[in-house]
């Protein structure tokens, strides 16, 4: 991942460290010495995330941080403090100056790999969805979801088996202002995320002997708590754990003893982030204009995917990472219109839609390319994976049941597909959309119901089809 890393300190041997260390892990690093300049090169490189001394003479990491977060061209950077102090009443400082988490000095390299590479995950996001909204075209709204956070506290899902500890915690949360629900149970919380909408989680990282990793990576698949912030709360400083947590997509912790203002500012800090997305979010619903969706099924259209694809290739020079694309088709379609109606025929594409949508990544974008074709736009994603995120669509909507009208009967319809990757930057949308289609023929051709790859069969289905096909 090539993030760029701006590392603000006064002392130059702890700029070099940390410098050699994340330079290491293939991150790009700019430096600065002192506020001013930190804040100038904020502005002028936009880099994915800052570690900011707090001790500097003159402006120091405090002010730094305010300033970063009150301008809104830099407040979606998170910002990781770097301190010697380890007294609560600094981190508390710090988390109300904005800033979105701490690394004490000598800084340890686990910890500060996990912070760095979650919080990273968490900007790349935060860019997709403000990209995506400046291209349709009404920038200016951006401006409106700046200030967040405030209005009502927000609704909290506190896990935890022990009752005490729940309670404490509840009364805590109660006292700031906000509402909240004690689970002491894995599967009495997994319920209730079902119907009940939660602005944060906070779990305990063991569950009565249940593992709270797991939990949280049952969190992060399902469609109602995938983005639903996640507080840890650890027994102790267990930074391998912790690691492990933070990449399934914890966002952040807090360690026992859990002092009270620092679970308040961490609690704070996680809801107005969480408002910050959905209000982005939300104002992109409302902004991107009826020229970039589909109407039917409210999906982007291949206009809109069209300059999303192009965009996504020529990152391609800056992430070295690969671009797929899985272009599907609804197999016998016409046949569907033909025996159930037109207006079936829709609601069988929107059901197909619903489903595909369910199953892709946030940074995944589908398309409908038109009639009964869907394109499916996968940045960072090599062929292997690509042709398996495939199959998985291809082999879940083969088992799906669509509710066809007030005749109470079924259809099932099942999609072939074509994938299709680049490494090459200079690609163009078209041309790898052609090689896609090439393939999703193949996958016609051979049978349908299947996934072809640009070089033949992609699965063990689609090669037995394609042997059977030539007669072998
Ligand atoms: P194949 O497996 O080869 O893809 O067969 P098919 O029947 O799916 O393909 P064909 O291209 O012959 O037919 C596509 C059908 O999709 C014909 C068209 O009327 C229907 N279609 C396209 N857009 C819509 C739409 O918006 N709503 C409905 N209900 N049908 C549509
Ligand atoms: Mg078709
Ligand atoms: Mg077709």
């Amino acid at each position: 991942m090539s993030a760029r890393i701006l590392v603000v300190d006064d002392i130059p041997t702890n700029v070099k460290l940390l410098e050699a260390r994340l330079t290491a892990e293939y991150f790009d690093v700019l430096t600065a010495s002192d506020g001013p300049t930190a804040l100038a090169l904020a502005a002028s490189e936009a880099p994915d995330l800052i570690l900011l001394d707090v001790m500097m003479p003159g402006m120091d990491g405090l002010e730094v941080c305010r300033c970063l977060k009150a301008d809104s061209a830099t407040r979606h950077i998170p910002v990781v403090m770097v301190t010697a102090l380890t007294d609560v009443g600094d981190r508390v400082r710090g988390l109300e100056a904005g800033a979105d988490d701490f690394l004490s000095k000598p800084v340890n390299e686990v910890a500060l790999f996990a912070r760095v590479r979650s919080l990273v995950r968490l900007k790349m996001l935060t860019d997709e969805l403000r990209t995506r909204q400046a291209m349709s075209g009404e920038a200016e709204l951006l401006e409106q979801v700046g200030e967040s956070g405030e209005g009502a506290a927000g609704s909290i899902l506190v896990i935890d088996a022990n009752v005490r500890g729940g309670d404490r915690m509840r009364s805590y949360l109660e006292e700031a202002g906000y509402d909240v629900l004690v689970c002491t149970s894995k599967d009495a919380a997994l319920e209730i995320c079902q119907t009940d909408r939660f602005d944060l989680i906070i779990t305990a990282i063991e569950i009565a002997g249940e593992d709270g990793l797991r939990l949280c990576s049952q969190f992060r698949s399902r469609e109602a708590t995938r983005y639903v912030p996640i507080l840890m709360v650890l027994e102790d400083m267990d930074l391998q754990r912790l690691a492990k947590g933070l990449d399934l997509g914890v966002t952040d912790y807090v360690v026992k003893p859990v002092d009270r203002n620092e679970l308040e500012a961490r609690v704070r800090t996680q809801i107005r982030r969480r408002r910050y997305h959905d209000r982005l979010r939300s104002v992109l619903d409302r902004s991107v204009s009826m020229a970039f969706t589909d109407g039917l099924t409210g999906i982007y259209n291949r206009r809109y995917m069209s300059a999303h694809l192009d965009r996504k290739l020529m990152e391609i020079a800056e992430t070295g990472k690969p671009v797929s694309i899985m272009l599907f088709d609804i197999d016998h379609f016409k046949l569907v219109n033909d025996t159930y109606g037109h207006a079936i025929g829709d609601e069988v594409l929107k059901a197909v839609t619903d489903h595909v949508s369910e199953s892709v990544r946030e940074t995944d974008l589908l398309a409908r390319y038109g009639g009964e074709e869907f394109v499916l736009v996968m940045p960072a994603t090599d062929v292997e994976i690509a042709l398996k995120v495939a199959d998985r669509i291809r082999e879940r909507l083969s088992h799906q049941t669509i509710p066809a009208g007030a005749a109470g009967s079924n259809v099932t319809v099942t999609i072939s597909a074509g994938v299709a990757s680049t490494f090459d930057p200079l690609e163009t949308p078209d041309a790898l959309l052609k090689r896609a289609d090439q393939a999703l023929y193949a996958a016609k051709q051979n049978g349908r119901n299947l996934v072809f790859g640009v070089n033949g069969p992609a699965t063990p289905d689609a090669k037995r089809a394609a042997r059977a096909a030539v007669g072998d």
